[in-house]
């Protein structure tokens, strides 16, 4: 009887220390900043200190508006002290709620603890500081780089001139960089681009920016056509080739893939026919504007070169383009390169500067053996010889 009491007792005992054991106490998470209901007006941190009377923190977990917030780690002993930033482009402007949830261990016990506090942010709109353009007067058919700075950080910048839209990129701090392109048909006089661009906060400001376009001043010339060349250069031949190629030259790579440094000359030898933007009349009909700069002078069968790095996105055989090679060079421009006796590269194709990618004829429209090299920018035709000489928008 007795021994049944004793084991009865060592039993209670025995129950009463398990108890004891799980009841270890919360730890205590004192958060330092941000205080209760503080609005914030820039990227902070959460600072906050967790104290376990007994036992070692075993887990802490932060969240911000129920979303896990990932810190870097700390030794986690009886005592931690925590800065986990808040970026607060990221969460947003408004109301948030942050949460905190600590672990004590000690062997088998533990005991957990939550902390919450609200807080709400307001980042300041960043403001358009300046826009400069170079040049700043800019003859028709000629690139333009324009240079955007603002007060603060931006998320994206866009630009949009002569109905084609075009990409920034950051290129410092606050700094963002476009090349743009003059149309060759723009009237000279005074023209608008505008600029748009969203704040961290994802508001949109556009703001439109006047200057001034001026004659290009080309030279007119009168070419004789044979009626079997004439023919083929009616109105909708035009207008399909042309459809085909403006489609392709809207979608472009958004990096840069040309190296720094001026473009190279596509051809060795020879000398330039006929320039860019030269009005013509044709003994057939009709008229134009010649959109590229023709090299001559030179046999068929001439190697043609990439002028520089980029991706070939049209290789193919046009009835006024004749053989045809298009080059993807990034950020929204283009070289093309026309009436080709042979075509040396395929679809997708990456070619460095310098790379043969066909050889020199006069398939297509041409009135006898010469490269005609067209440059796109921003989907217009823009003068190649800016780029062989001293390209715009190189650091
Ligand atoms: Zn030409």
């Amino acid at each position: 009887m007795k021994r049944t009491l004793y084991l009865f007792a060592a039993l209670i005992l025995l129950l009463a220390l398990t108890a004891c054991r799980s009841e270890i106490p919360q730890p205590e998470i004192e958060i330092i900043s941000p205080i209760e209901g503080e609005l914030l007006t820039e990227d902070s941190a959460l600072t906050f200190t967790v104290t376990a009377p007994e036992g070692v923190l075993e887990q802490v977990k932060v969240s911000v508006d129920n979303k896990p917030v990932q810190f870097k780690e700390v030794e986690l002993r009886s005592f931690a002290r925590f800065s986990v930033p808040l970026p607060l482009a990221a969460l947003g402007n408004g109301e948030h709620l942050l949460a905190i949830q600590a672990l004590a261990t000690e062997d088998e016990s533990s005991a957990l603890a939550f902390a919450e506090r609200r807080f709400s942010s307001a980042l300041p709109p960043a403001e358009l500081r300046s826009i400069s353009l170079s040049p700043d007067t800019v003859p028709q058919g000629q690139p333009i780089t324009i240079d955007a700075v603002f007060s603060g950080e931006v998320k994206s910048v866009t630009g949009e001139l002569f109905d084609r839209q075009f990409p920034f990129y950051p290129v410092g701090e606050n700094r963002w960089r476009a090349l743009a392109s003059c149309r060759l048909f723009a009237v000279p006089g005074s023209e608008q681009f505008h600029l748009t661009f969203t704040d961290l906060a994802g508001a949109e400001h556009s703001e439109a920016y006047s200057f001034a376009v001026v004659d290009g001043e080309f030279p007119s010339y009168h070419i004789v056509l044979s009626e079997s060349t004439g023919s083929r250069l009616n109105a909708e031949t035009i207008e399909r080739e042309s459809a085909r190629t403006n489609a392709v030259v809207r979608e472009f790579s958004p990096e840069q893939l040309w190296e720094s440094g001026p473009f190279l000359r596509p051809v060795e030898g020879g000398h330039f026919t006929s320039p860019f933007g030269q009005r013509r009349t044709f003994s057939t009909g009709g008229s134009s504007s010649h959109l590229g700069t023709d090299f001559g002078g030179l046999p068929t069968g001439t190697p043609i070169m990439a002028v520089a790095r980029g991706k070939v996105v049209m290789a193919e055989e046009m009835i006024i383009r004749g053989n045809f090679v298009c080059i993807d060079h990034g950020r929204g421009l283009f070289s093309l390169y026309n009436h080709l006796s042979r075509g040396d590269v395929v679809v997708g194709q990456m070619v460095e500067a310098g790379d043969v990618i066909g050889l020199l004829g006069e398939t297509g429209v041409a009135t006898g053996p010469h490269l005609h090299l067209e440059m796109r920018l921003a989907s217009w035709a823009v003068d190649p010889m800016t780029f062989l000489g001293n390209p715009p928008g190189f650091e």
